[in-house]
């Protein structure tokens, strides 16, 4: 059902959990959650992670019109459960064109939304702006914070479910999106949601590599 899973923050091989240690191991990084990528079958590694994560499966409900899931990953094992999940979605830009988002949950230190964010991370920096956007998330109005990204993208990130919820647009002016009233829910919470979700072809954000150097904030990419 996915690929060989690999490291959450840049996409490198792992080493199993063997003999002498129970995680799986980036040479870059050390003990991390694998990270997965549902290839044939989103549909039903939705379904799993809505019985089986740690963290919220959010969906847009309902989904912006005309936006399809394109994609969804996961970090974490059969053991643990997924403590980080990804879920993509594309569609109409609001001002034209195709657009992708990324909706994300994760507890912090995962690496996940930072990876997709394009910046170091494994956590945002200190958020010592004003939020500029609010989404409601299981219910309860959610604070977005922007996080400085290259500019191809926006990235916003908040607090949802006791961990990190990040909300990523490509390309940067797809932002406009928020300013409608986007809702989303827990698929833990309300599994028969899935069952309205439309499902499309698959996007490659998820597979969003790591920001090489000086390429990791605002403005570094100017003019690219
Ligand atoms: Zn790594």
């Amino acid at each position: 059902m996915t690929n060989v899973p690999t490291c959450p923050r840049c996409l490198g091989g792992l080493r199993p959990p063997d003999l002498w240690s129970d995680q799986w191991r980036c040479e870059r990084h050390g003990d991390v959650s694998p990270w997965h990528q549902a290839t044939a079958t989103p549909e039903l590694a939705l379904r799993k992670l809505a019985d089986t994560a740690t963290v919220p499966v959010w969906v847009p409900s309902p989904m912006p019109v005309h936006w399809y899931v394109g994609g969804i990953g996961w970090a974490g094992d059969d053991r643990a459960g997924a403590r980080a999940v990804a879920l993509a979605a594309a569609g109409p830009s609001p001002v034209g064109g195709p657009a992708d988002m990324l909706l994300v949950a994760e507890s912090p230190g995962t690496g996940l939304g930072a990876r997709l964010a394009g910046i170091p991370g494994p956590d945002p920096e200190q958020l010592d702006t004003l939020p500029e956007a609010k989404v409601e998330a299981a219910g309860h109005p959610t604070a977005l914070w922007p996080v400085g990204c290259p500019r191809d993208r926006t990235a916003f990130v908040g607090e949802a479910g006791g961990v990190w919820l990040w909300l990523l647009l490509w390309p940067a002016d797809a932002a406009l999106l928020l300013m409608e009233h986007l809702v989303l829910e827990d698929l833990r919470d309300r599994s028969t949601l899935a069952d309205r979700l439309l499902f499309g072809a698959p996007t490659d954000r998820l597979s969003t590599p790591v920001p090489g150097p000086g390429n990791t904030a605002q403005g570094d990419t100017d003019g690219g």
